[in-house]
């Protein structure tokens, strides 16, 4: 199957109202072209040298989002185009975007990372970090930025019940955090082995890489 048809087949397999990033961290830029001839242009990427050198190479209507954890000092170079953070994890990050977003005239769009898995090397927030962050008043001053949501990653098992159970609770808390924040609308969880479990605990945008492009090398 080609990944033009492989893209095709994941989206007509999933609601329509969950948004699919496509993952292309360590793809050729041929490669990516074949899912972008699909008529997908959302593309996600974990390190900031790769994805610049893929924004200077891809068509410029592509919507490139950053995935992993991103470095102050780097986000001057993402700023100008970046379209979603999905992996803000602290509040001096969170100044640093609204500082470069302000210089660019922008207001960049990002997704506060909740750190829900059993494992040491994820980085993020955890539940009552983003509530304070939410309600303070250092937040209101940062105008340049826009938080639309919450990202998640589960544990790395084969054990669903507890993917599920780590997925739930942060459906759970999104949920609630919507009620006085109706900016928050993105819920970001699901990789290639457990989107099917995110969709049904609430997923609204899943990130794909090997279930399209087959195992990374
Ligand atoms: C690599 C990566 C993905 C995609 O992983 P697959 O298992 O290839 O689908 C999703 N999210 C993040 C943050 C990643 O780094």
């Amino acid at each position: 199957m080609s990944l033009t048809e492989k893209t095709n087949q994941i989206k007509s397999s999933i609601p329509a109202n969950v948004i699919l990033v496509v993952v292309s961290k360590t793809q050729a830029v041929k490669k990516i072209m074949e899912v972008y001839d699909s008529g997908h242009f959302i593309f996600g990427e974990n390190k900031v040298q790769e994805l610049l050198d893929k924004y200077e190479q891809l068509p410029k209507n592509i919507q490139w989002h950053l995935i992993g954890h991103l470095q102050s000092n780097k986000v001057k170079l993402i700023a100008p185009f970046v379209d979603l953070i999905q992996s803000v994890d602290s509040f001096k990050l969170l100044q640093e975007i609204n500082k470069q977003a302000q210089k660019n005239n922008r207001i960049i769009n990002c997704l506060l990372q909740l750190y829900i898995a059993k494992e040491e090397t994820k980085f993020g927030f955890n539940y009552p970090e983003v509530e304070q962050l939410l309600y303070s008043e250092d937040i209101k001053k940062l105008k340049n930025i826009n938080i639309i949501g919450l990202m998640g990653m589960a544990s790395n098992t084969d054990d669903k019940s507890q993917i599920e159970h780590e997925f739930f609770t942060l459906n759970t808390f999104f949920k609630k955090l919507q009620i006085s924040n109706p900016s928050i609308q993105i819920l970001s969880m699901g990789m290639s082995s457990d989107y099917t479990i995110a969709i049904e605990n609430g997923s609204s945008l899943i990130r794909l890489g090997s279930s399209i492009f087959g195992n990374r090398i």
